[in-house]
C-alpha cells in the first residue's frame, strides 16, 4: 500500500486532483468529509457535540448547524480545542478503519486540508501539494462557493504559507491555469510515479540506478533530503539523520541520488529497523553492507521512482560514520578541494558513461578519498571540527 498525502490551500483545486486520482483507482480518504460524517444526526459524535455546546448548535431538523457552531468556537481557543477533542479522535478512528480495509496494492490518497499546519507530512510515502495564485483562488471561491473576496482572503491568510507548503511538497502541482492542465499533471503523476512507487513498496524494490550522470548542483537537494530524513526520523523514533555525500555540498555537481546517514548505536539496532523502514518506502538492501569490504553498515534505498536515495545506517563513532560527516563538512569549507573532487567526478563520468559499472566507480572514488583523508583530518584538527 502506498500512502499519499494530498493538500493545498482552500480553492487551490485539491478536490479536483483528488477526484481525478480516484478515477484512476486511488482509494480516497477525505478528511473534511469524514469530519462531517462523524457528526451526522444519530451519531455519538453529534451527541457529544450537543453535550459540550448545548442544543442551540442544532438546526430545527436535528442536524448540526455549522455556522452557529463556528460562531461559538470562533473566538475561543478553548472551545475550539474542546470541539477538536471530540471530532479529531473520531476522524482518526474512521481513517484508521479505512486504511485497514484498503487492499494490499492500494494507492491511498489522503486529502487533508491542514496537513502542513499539523506537521503530518512525514507520515506519508509521498506528499502532493496543489497550488494556485491567490487571486485566482479568490475568484474561484467567489464563483463556485459564493464566498466574498474578504472572507476568501481571510481564510487563505489563516492557512499555511506557500513556503511552508513547498518545504513538504514532494510533488508540486500548479493549478493556476485551466483545469485540463492540472488534470494532465495528475494523470502523469498517477502513471509515472504513484503506480510504480506502490509496486516498489509492496515488492520491496527500489528505483533503478542508471549511468553515473552528473547534474549541476540543485538547491532542491537539501530540501528533498530533509523530507526523506523527517520520514526516517519518524519511523526510527528520532534517530539522527544527516544529509551526506555530494548532494549535501552546495556547488558540487552530483548524481541525482540523495545520500543520508542514519546514526545507530549498533548494527543490531539497525537490523531492528529493516522492516519498518522498508514499509515506509525505504527497502533494505541485504548486499552492500560494508565500506571497503568490512561489515560496517546497513543499506537501504528509496522506493520512490522519482527520488533515488541511498540510506546508510552506521554506528555512532565508527570510522566510516565519522568520515562521511567529515568529508561533507570539509568539502563545504574548501573551494579548492571541491574543485579537485569535481575534476575526479567528471573524469569518472566520462570513463564510465556507457559502462555504468558502479563497482569500478566506487573503487576510483575510494582512491581519491584515501589520498584526501589526511588533508581532511588536518583540517578537522586545525578547526576543532567535531562530527
Ligand atoms: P479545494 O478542494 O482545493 O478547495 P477545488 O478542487 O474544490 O479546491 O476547486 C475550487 C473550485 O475551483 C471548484 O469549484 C473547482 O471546480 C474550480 N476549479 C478547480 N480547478 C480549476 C481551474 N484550473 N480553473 C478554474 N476553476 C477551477
Amino acid at each position: 500500500m502506498l500512502r499519499v498525502g494530498l493538500t493545498g490551500g482552500i480553492g487551490s483545486g485539491k478536490s479536483t486532483v483528488a477526484g481525478r486520482l480516484a478515477e484512476h483507482g486511488a482509494v480516497l480518504i477525505d478528511a473534511d468529509k469524514l469530519a462531517r460524517e462523524v457528526v451526522q444526526p444519530g451519531t455519538p459524535g453529534l451527541a457529544a457535540v450537543v453535550e459540550a455546546f448545548g442544543a442551540e448548535v442544532l438546526a430545527p431538523d436535528g442536524s448540526l448547524d455549522r455556522p452557529k457552531l463556528a460562531a461559538v468556537v470562533f473566538n475561543s481557543a478553548e472551545q475550539r480545542e474542546r470541539l477538536n477533542g471530540i471530532v479529531h479522535p473520531l476522524v482518526g478512528r474512521r481513517t484508521a478503519e479505512m486504511l485497514a480495509s484498503a487492499a494490499d496494492d492500494a494507492v491511498v490518497v489522503h486529502d487533508v486540508p491542514l496537513l502542513v499546519e499539523k506537521n503530518y507530512a512525514p507520515m506519508y510515502h509521498l506528499v502532493v501539494v496543489v497550488d494556485a495564485d491567490v487571486e485566482e483562488r479568490v475568484r474561484r471561491l467567489a464563483e463556485t462557493r459564493g464566498m466574498s473576496p474578504q472572507d476568501a482572503r481571510a481564510r487563505i491568510a489563516a492557512q499555511a504559507t506557500v513556503e511552508q507548503r513547498r518545504a513538504v511538497a514532494d510533488v508540486w502541482l500548479d493549478n493556476s491555469s485551466t483545469p485540463d492542465r492540472v488534470l494532465a499533471q495528475a494523470d502523469a503523476l498517477w502513471a509515472d510515479r504513484l503506480v510504480p512507487f506502490e509496486a516498489n513498496v509492496r515488492l520491496r524494490r527500489w528505483g533503478r540506478y542508471g549511468n553515473p550522470r552528473l547534474y549541476d548542483y540543485n538547491a532542491e537537494w537539501p530540501l528533498q533530503a530533509a523530507r526523506l530524513a523527517a520520514r526516517i526520523e519518524l519511523v526510527t523514533g528520532g534517530l539522527r539523520v544527516d544529509h551526506i555525500g555530494s548532494t549535501a555540498v552546495p556547488g558540487l555537481p552530483a548524481k541525482d541520488i540523495i545520500d543520508l546517514q542514519v546514526t545507530v548505536s549498533s548494527l543490531d539496532q539497525a537490523d531492528g529497523f529493516a522492516e519498518p523502514l522498508t514499509a515506509a518506502g525505504f527497502p533494505v538492501r541485504p548486499e552492500n553492507t560494508g565500506d571497503r569490504g568490512k561489515e560496517t553498515k546497513r543499506y537501504h534505498n528509496c522506493a520512490d521512482p522519482g527520488r533515488l536515495a541511498n540510506i546508510h545506517l552506521r554506528v555512532e563513532g565508527s570510522e566510516d560514520w565519522r568520515n562521511a560527516l567529515l568529508f561533507r563538512d570539509w568539502l563545504r569549507a574548501s573551494v579548492e578541494e571541491r574543485a579537485s573532487y569535481v575534476q575526479l567526478k567528471q573524469g569518472i563520468a566520462k570513463r564510465f558513461a556507457s559502462a555504468g559499472d558502479l563497482a569500478e566507480v566506487a573503487t576510483a572514488k575510494d582512491a581519491w578519498f584515501d589520498s584526501a583523508l589526511p588533508r581532511a583530518q588536518a583540517w578537522a584538527e586545525a578547526t576543532g571540527w567535531q562530527p
